[in-house]
């Protein structure tokens, strides 16, 4: 077949090998995903029917791409497949079989702000201080206790966990956890990890259902198994213990999910748990060019924590990895965006073939105006999405409460907006009412004479009518007539008309663009169910990676290198490569936190196919401070041969561009500010650095220091066997010198670490 010859002899072996465990654990670029791809398609060819195939994909793009792909090869065969995010699959299979574990079936999907917003509730309820149990907090311990299935009681009963959150002054968690357990199901609702948990304890309370999904999916195949936490791969092994034809494949190089809970060690119990597995190396990358290979091998090869692997690239060796440098963000944005203007007419490549990667969204900012500027079309995927703005809740809060009047949260959310006379205290008064007879608050609403005393009584009853008649509405029209009519009796079209202001307007077009949305959803033909339920769901499961994706459209791609896991681009920037922003600040404490900030890095590089460009800048603004800012040591770490570093500007022709002078400005005068009462600190200028540099940094003298990319004649005064001073790693001896200016590197013997290689213009050496 000659799909199949569009495939190495070991991806052709894992493709064929349909019955089994497998498991591919291989660098990026080796086609694992290809794989993957390729074998769903044969195992049809094969004659097994598409609705016994469930793949398990890490964004909702990913599986829409594959499916597209594996269409090209079977036809419309694809559209039975069972594919998707963890989420989104498992939330189908809940919707089903929902009411075997006390669930309605028309749960509401609690996102994170409303998680959230219930536990500051409970907090007050308990009159807990919000400080020491801050939301975020409690919801991240919440979180990490679901994902290694440790259910509220279990918490509360196991002493190391509470010997943990005692020693963090934080004794009642598990009270906070039991009693935020209970209201979400009052209210019919689960949050993005009860999807697993729940998936979790429906397999494993109910047999025949579990016998079920066996059945169905007899081949189960998942990406970037890296990622998954233990409550994905419990599910997992449960699902494939039938017919045991499960592949998984993965690189843990490649993991960067370990903060919601992902666990490298889901990958070394897969040998474990099948003894008969086959395990496939993929070693050749054919994403990108050699150069590119090489200095991602040379970057991960600081990580001590790896499994041994060999990748390499066949094709040609392509340019040497750029390495520029900024003044300041501004001027970071404005470099990345001429040399997307100048690649793109000298090379003839669209927009698309462009990304701007970073490690945190606040970074988007400078990158977006400076391509602005340039008129460069560009997208950003994540930040605040579309479905988090306030106006598009607040509707949304209204559909959910037409198909299940139980969520509180939306119930507060709307009850009072538009104003209707039904303020905080009477919120106050629904809850204690709800808590007292436990029952749920649109019980109480539903029957306010009977359980709150006050003049509320009317206003209640028309809120609790005109609910029943969105959910009476929903039942004869279509999705987008019934969304049309909540969004008119709700008051909500009228609130926002009657704003004229230029956010109240983009606030209404918000809404038309909402109802667009829906009326498209609702012409779809790849569904069968169309119905407003159905869109609600759809949209409560969307990642931040996975929105506005329009292929169509050519534009630079924005995003975090998070949401670029498994995407390539032909040319990739990645920016802000400083110390404290990559590796992020918080990384700095620990081996394994800095380890996972390597790793995305790798992730980083990786993306790209042809052209790598690394920036950075020497000031950028960080919560409303200029700061000044070294190079990240994650440049240092590169092997200088792959790289060729761009000399900073003169910084005269800089200075008189009108475009970013104002921030020059002011930069230069923070800078005078800063440089007076301050002793000598990191790289020999004067910083206001975000996090303590190292010890050492505070002995190094301002002068004779080659400041990055600044000043490559400094590199002249160093000789062979020259005694040094390193602001990392102390002191040491130059073993030896190699290159030419301004790509010198030394080879530096520092005691208790033995070799180190530097380049010296990033290197902050000093002669001692
Ligand atoms: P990542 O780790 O980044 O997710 P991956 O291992 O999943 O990468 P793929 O995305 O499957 O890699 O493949 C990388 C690129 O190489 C894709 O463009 C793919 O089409 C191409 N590719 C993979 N295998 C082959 C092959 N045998 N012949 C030609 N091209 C290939
Ligand atoms: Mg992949």
């Amino acid at each position: 077949m000659d799909y199949l010859a569009g495939l190495n002899p070991q991806q052709r072996a894992a493709v064929e090998n349909t019955q089994g465990p497998v498991m591919i654990v291989a660098g990026a670029g080796s086609g694992k995903t290809r794989v993957i791809t390729y074998r769903v398609a044969h195992l049809i060819e094969k004659g097994v029917d598409a609705f016994n195939i469930l793949v398990l994909t890490f964004t909702n793009k990913a599986s829409k791409d594959m499916r597209e792909r594996i269409s090209k090869v079977i036809g419309s065969e694809a559209k039975n497949i069972w594919m998707g995010t963890f989420h989104s699959v498992f939330a189908k299979i809940l919707r089903v079989e929902a009411e075997k574990i006390g669930y309605p079936s028309n749960f509401t999907i609690y996102d994170t702000d409303d998680s959230k917003s219930l536990i500051r509730a409970i907090l007050r309820e308990l009159q807990l201080d919000d400080k020491l149990y801050n939301a975020n907090f409690v919801y991240n311990r919440i979180s990490s206790a679901k994902n290694n299935l440790v259910s509220h009681t279990e918490y509360m009963e196991n002493a190391e966990i509470q010997a943990e959150d005692i020693s963090n002054k934080r004794p009642l968690i598990g009270v906070i956890y039991e009693t935020y357990t209970k209201r979400c199901f009052k209210a019919g609702a689960m949050d993005f990890d009860d999807l697993l948990f729940k998936t979790n304890v429906l397999l494993k309370n109910h047999p025949d259902v579990l016998n079920k999904y066996q059945q169905k999916f007899k081949y189960l195949m998942v990406d970037e198994y890296q990622d998954t936490n233990f409550s994905q791969y419990t599910i997992v092994k449960k699902l494939a213990a039938a017919y045991q034809n499960i592949c998984v494949v993965g690189d843990d190089a490649q993991s960067i999910y370990a903060f919601r809970g992902a666990n490298i060690q889901n990958i070394l119990n897969f040998e474990r748990d099948y003894p008969d597995l086959k395990v496939y190396k993929l070693e050749q990358n054919y994403r990108s060019t050699q150069n590119i290979v090489e200095v991602a091998n040379s970057i991960i090869a600081n990580n001590k924590n790896q499994l041994e692997k060999n990748v390499f690239s066949d094709n040609e060796s392509g340019d040497r990895i750029k390495v520029q440098r900024a003044f300041t963000d501004n001027e970071e944005g404005k470099i990345v965006a001429e040399a997307i203007v100048q690649e793109r007419s000298s090379k003839g490549y669209n927009h698309n073939d462009f990304a701007i990667l970073y490690r945190t969204n606040a970074q988007s900012r400078a990158m977006e105006e400076a391509l602005r500027k340039l008129n460069v079309p560009y997208k950003i995927y994540g930040g605040l999405s579309f479905y988090q703005r306030k106006e598009i809740k607040d509707l949304i809060a209204y559909f959910r409460l037409t198909f299940n009047p139980a969520d509180e949260e939306a119930i507060k959310r709307v009850i009072n907006y538009p104003k209707r006379g039904l303020g905080d205290t009477t919120v106050e008064k629904i809850l204690v009412a709800a808590d007292q007879h436990d029952i749920t608050m649109w019980q109480v609403i539903c029957d306010p004479q009977q359980y709150i005393a006050g003049r509320i009584a009317n206003q209640l009853n028309d809120f609790a009518v005109m609910i029943q008649s969105f959910a009476a509405e929903a039942k004869k029209l279509d999705a987008y007539e019934t969304a049309l009519y909540i969004a008119q009796h709700s008051g909500i079209l009228k609130e926002l008309h009657s704003d004229t202001t230029d956010e109240g307007r983009g606030r209404h077009e918000n809404i038309q663009e909402l109802l667009n949305g829906i009326k498209e959803f609702g012409e779809r033909e790849d569904i069968e169910d169309r119905s407003l339920a159905v869109f609600m769901q759809d949209i409560a499961l969307l990642t931040n990676d996975d929105k506005g994706d329009d292929k169509n459209k050519d534009t630079v791609s924005l995003m975090t290198i998070h949401s670029s896991k498994g995407l390539e681009f032909k040319n990739v920037f990645v920016v802000g490569l400083e110390e404290n922003l990559f590796p992020s600040q918080m990384s700095l404490n620990s081996r394994t936190d800095l380890e996972e900030e390597r790793r995305l890095f790798y992730v980083a590089v990786t993306r790209a196919e042809k052209k790598l460009t690394l920036t950075y800048a020497t000031s950028r603004y960080r919560w409303g401070t200029l700061t000044n800012c070294e190079p990240s040591r994650f440049i240092d770490e590169i092997n200088a041969r792959y790289l060729e570093i761009e000399v900073a500007k003169p910084a005269k022709s800089t200075l008189n561009d009108d475009s970013f002078s104002s921030e020059r400005k002011s930069w230069t005068q923070q800078r005078d500010t800063f440089s007076k009462p301050k002793p000598a600190s990191s790289a020999g200028t004067s910083g206001t650095s975000t996090a303590p540099r190292p010890k050492t940094t505070s002995m190094l003298p301002k002068a004779h220091i080659p400041t990055p990319g600044f000043a490559p004649d400094a590199a002249n005064l160093f000789q062979n066997g020259m005694e040094v001073e390193h602001e990392k790693f102390g002191f040491g001896k130059i073993v030896s010198l190699e290159g030419t200016l301004p790509d010198v590197k030394a080879t530096v013997f520092f005691q208790g670490l033995g070799n180190k290689q530097l380049l010296l213009k990033f290197a902050k050496l000093r002669i001692v």
